[in-house]
C-alpha cells in the first residue's frame, strides 16, 4: 500500500493541498495521507480537461475502446490489492470488495470496451426535402465532472468513467473525501493504459469546495452525480451556467414478498438486500413488505437467517457484516432508530454483534424492526444503515400501494412463485430497477437510475451512454433541386 497520494491534474500528481491521513473503519487502523485540493486545484483539473479534449474527442469510438479492454486488464492483474484497498477504506466486507466492486467494475470496463450498441452517427432522410441527407452525430458533452459518494468509490468511479470516455469526453472526478484510494489507484491504471494525459483528472476534497467548484466552472458542460437527494438538490441550485445533470440519488427501496414465493430464497434474498454493505447502497431493499398470511413465519425465518450472519473483521472473508463507513453514517443510524422507537416502533430483533466486530472500528447491528408507523422518518427516509422495516399487506393492490408510498424510486424486489402475477407487480412499481425473485443484481448492459426524488437521468446501458453525448445533425445538400423548392417556399420571388 502506498503512504501517499496526490490529486491527478494533466497527468502529473500533484501534492499541494491539505494532507489528511484516512483510517479504515474496519478496525481504525492507519490508511494513506491523501491531498485534499482547493478551488483552485479543481480550476487547474477542469483546465487540464478542457485541454485535452479536442484531441481525445476527435479519437473513434474503436480507439477508445482498444483502451478501455487494456485498462481492464491491467485492473485485473491488480483485482487483489484494489480489493483490499476497497475493503479497508470503506469497511466492507473483503467478500463484498472482491466479488461484487472489484470484479463487477472491471467487468463492466470490458463490457463498455467492446459493446457494439454505441454508434457515433446515424444517417436519416428527410421526407420534406428529396436530394438531401442528414447525418445525426452523437457528439461528447465535453468537459464532465463526475462527483462520486463513499459507499462505492472504486464502481461507480468506473460506472461514470468508462462510458463518459467511450463517448469522448474528458473527466475531472471527484471521489468522496473519505473513500478515495481506488479511485487514485485507478488514476494509475488509466495512465498505464494508455489514456492521454488531461483525459481522466482527479481531484480529492470536499463536496462544498472542490464539489461546488465543478459545479460552478463555466468550462464543465456535464455533472454526473450520485449521492443523497438533500446534496444533489444542493448541487443543482447552486450551480451556474448551463449544464447537464444526472443524479443517481437516495432510495427506501421495497422488498415484496407474496405467500407463494420460495420463502427460503426469499429469505436469502431479503437479507442480502438489506444487509449487504450494512445497508450502506443506495437500492438497498430497506422497506419489506410481505403478504399478511406468511408475516409471522417469514420474520422468524429472517431472524434465523440473521442469527446465522457472522460477525468479525470485515477484512477477514468469511465475515458477512461491515462496518459502517464513516462516525457521522454511524450517529445517523443511530438517531433514527432511536427516533422511531420513540414513535413506537418495536426491534424484532438485532444481532449480537459487540465483542466480536474489531473494537477500534466504526459497526451497527443488524436491526429488524416492526410497528414502525407509517408518517415517521424510519417508515419513509432513508438510513443508509442495517435496519429492515417490516410492513405487511393483504392484496396485491396494497402491496404496490405500500411499496410507491414513498418520495423515492430507485429500485424494489418482487418475491412471488406466479411469473405473471410478479411481472404485472413489477410493472406497476414507481421505480427504475425492479428485481423479480433476485435483488442487487448489477448488469452494464441494464440502465439503473431513480424515478421520484431517486434521481433524474440514468447509468449503464445503452441509455446510460447516451446521457454522455449531444446530438448534432449535419444537414448535407447533395445538390438536387432543394433551393428552388425550399428557398422559394421562404421567399416567394
Ligand atoms: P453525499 O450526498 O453526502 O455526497 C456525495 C458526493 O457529493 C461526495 O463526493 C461529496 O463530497 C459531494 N458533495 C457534497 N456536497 C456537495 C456540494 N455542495 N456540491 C457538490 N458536491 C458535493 O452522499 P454520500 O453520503 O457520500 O453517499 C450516500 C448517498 O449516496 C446515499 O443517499 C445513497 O443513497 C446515495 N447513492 C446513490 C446511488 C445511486 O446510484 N442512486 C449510489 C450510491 C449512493
Amino acid at each position: 500500500m502506498r503512504e501517499r497520494y496526490g490529486n491527478i491534474i494533466g497527468g502529473r500528481e500533484d501534492f499541494e493541498g491539505e494532507s489528511v491521513t484516512l483510517r479504515s473503519p474496519a478496525d481504525g487502523s492507519t490508511l494513506p495521507t491523501v491531498t485534499y485540493a482547493n478551488a483552485e486545484k479543481t480550476k487547474e483539473a477542469i483546465d487540464a480537461a478542457a485541454e485535452a479534449l479536442r484531441k481525445w474527442s476527435s479519437t473513434t469510438v474503436r480507439d477508445r475502446q482498444a483502451l478501455l479492454l487494456k485498462l481492464a486488464d491491467s485492473i485485473q492483474t491488480r483485482a487483489e490489492e484494489y480489493s483490499q484497498l476497497e475493503a479497508r477504506n470503506t469497511g466492507k466486507t473483503l467478500r463484498q470488495s472482491t466479488f461484487f466492486d472489484i470484479s463487477l467494475g472491471i467487468e463492466l470496463i470490458r463490457y463498455f470496451g467492446s459493446t457494439k450498441e454505441f454508434e457515433p452517427t446515424r444517417e436519416i432522410e428527410h421526407p420534406e426535402y428529396p436530394g438531401t441527407r442528414g447525418i445525426i452525430q452523437y457528439a461528447p458533452m465535453g468537459v464532465v465532472g463526475a462527483i462520486v459518494p463513499w459507499n462505492l468509490p472504486f464502481l461507480i468511479a468506473v460506472w461514470k468513467l468508462a462510458p463518459a470516455l467511450l463517448t469522448g469526453n474528458t473527466v475531472v472526478l471527484k471521489p468522496s473525501h473519505y473513500t478515495p484510494i481506488t479511485a487514485l489507484e485507478l488514476s494509475k491504471d488509466i495512465r498505464a493504459s494508455g489514456f492521454p494525459d488531461g483525459v481522466v483528472n482527479m481531484v480529492v476534497g470536499r463536496g462544498d469546495e472542490v464539489g461546488h467548484s465543478l459545479a460552478t466552472s463555466p468550462k464543465v458542460n456535464m455533472i454526473t452525480f450520485t449521492g443523497s437527494t438533500a446534496t444533489g438538490e444542493k448541487l443543482v441550485s447552486s450551480s451556474t451556467g448551463v449544464k447537464k445533470f444526472t443524479l443517481e440519488l437516495g432510495g427506501k427501496s421495497p422488498n415484496i414478498v407474496f405467500e407463494d414465493a420460495d420463502l427460503d430464497k426469499a429469505v436469502k434474498g431479503v437479507l442480502f438486500g438489506i444487509y449487504l454493505h450494512s445497508g450502506q447502497l443506495c437500492e438497498s431493499g430497506s422497506r419489506l413488505i410481505v403478504q399478511e398470511s406468511i408475516k409471522e413465519e417469514f420474520l422468524a425465518k429472517l431472524r434465523e437467517g440473521m442469527e446465522g450472519m457472522r460477525a468479525g473483521n470485515p477484512l477477514e472473508m468469511d465475515t458477512d457484516i461491515a462496518a459502517i463507513t464513516t462516525e457521522r453514517q454511524k450517529t445517523k443510524i443511530e438517531t433514527m432508530v432511536q427516533a422511531g422507537l420513540d414513535q413506537g416502533a418495536l426491534v424484532y430483533y438485532q444481532k449480537e454483534i459487540s465483542g466480536v466486530v474489531p473494537k477500534d472500528g466504526l459497526y451497527y447491528a443488524p436491526t429488524l424492526m416492526t410497528n414502525v408507523q407509517e408518517r415517521t422518518l424510519l417508515a419513509r427516509e432513508e438510513v443508509f444503515g442495517p435496519v429492515l422495516v417490516a410492513l405487511g399487506f393483504k392484496s396485491e393492490d396494497e402491496a404496490v400501494d405500500i411499496a410507491n408510498d414513498t418520495d423515492y424510486g430507485l429500485a424494489a424486489g418482487v418475491w412471488s412463485g406466479d411469473r405473471e402475477r410478479a411481472k404485472r407487480v413489477a410493472g406497476m412499481i414507481d421505480a427504475g430497477t425492479v428485481w423479480v425473485n433476485g435483488y442487487h443484481l448489477l448488469s452494464a448492459a441494464a440502465p439503473r437510475g431513480g424515478f421520484k426524488k431517486s434521481g433524474v437521468g440514468r447509468e449503464l446501458g445503452l441509455e446510460g451512454v447516451m446521457e454522455f453525448t449531444q446530438t448534432r445533425h449535419i444537414f448535407v445538400n447533395e445538390g438536387g433541386d432543394i433551393d428552388e423548392v425550399a428557398y422559394g417556399l421562404i421567399l416567394p420571388e
